[in-house]
């Protein structure tokens, strides 16, 4: 998607000569799962580990952006996709700027996720589906933003896993079933990033 009468304007650095100069490589993360199935819980502490590791990464939560970028988007499935779309837009800027983007998103569409993994693969940027499998059963008894109940008492329309679908991942990179623990989630999601480069300033070989 691309407005009327722009034209691509270069910057004076590269992706690589930016990496290389920040030690860092940028990434996308995306969770994809039900509502209450443990996105959020995952996602931050893949980022509390990474950034206390040193590295730049940052969480789009989805209901975060909600508060912002995608404050204007409600839940229908027209509204859904763009929101997927944006969120996708921005993840694929901070992975090129050297940061893993971390995405906890429903994200209920095939499709929506098709299209952000492709929009990264593109661009020549990892990107790693994460699919957050828990059961709706256990996701209806954890609620803890009481969404489910208010669905289910018909207070809430639209809502995924009681009146709206939710499309699973066929082949993610990463599935978390239910029964494993947080600490053991993080280690499996960042065994699938690719290691940073070395940085630039302060590892040129001794003469
Ligand atoms: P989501 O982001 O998918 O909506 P959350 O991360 O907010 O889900 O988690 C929903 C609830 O499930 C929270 O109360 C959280 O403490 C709990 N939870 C998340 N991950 C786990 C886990 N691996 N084991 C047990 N409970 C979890």
């Amino acid at each position: 998607m691309t407005s009327a009468n722009v034209t691509w304007h270069e910057g004076a650095v590269g992706r690589m000569e930016r990496w290389q100069s920040l030690g860092a490589r940028g990434a996308t993360l995306w969770f994809t799962g039900l509502p209450a199935s443990g996105k959020s819980t995952v996602a931050a502490a893949v980022e509390a580990r990474l950034v206390r590791d040193g590295r730049a990464a940052y969480r789009l939560d989805g209901d975060n952006l909600r508060h912002g970028v995608c404050g204007d988007l409600g839940f229908s499935p027209a509204d859904r996709e763009e929101n997927v779309r944006r969120t996708a837009e921005v993840a694929r800027l901070l992975a090129d700027a050297g940061t893993i983007a971390i995405v906890s998103v429903v994200s209920p569409f095939a499709a929506g996720r098709a299209a952000a993994r492709a929009l990264h693969e593109r661009d020549g940027l990892q990107f790693v589906e994460i699919f957050v499998n828990t059961p709706v059963e256990e996701c209806i008894r954890r609620d803890p933003k009481g969404l489910y109940k208010r669905a289910r008492a018909g207070e809430l329309q639209g809502m995924t896993g009681v009146d709206a679908p939710y499309e699973a991942p066929v082949d993610p990179d990463v599935e978390l079933t239910f029964g494993c623990d947080v600490g053991e989630a993080v280690e499996r999601v960042l065994s699938a990033l690719d290691p940073a480069p070395a940085a630039v300033r302060g590892t040129q070989p001794a003469r």
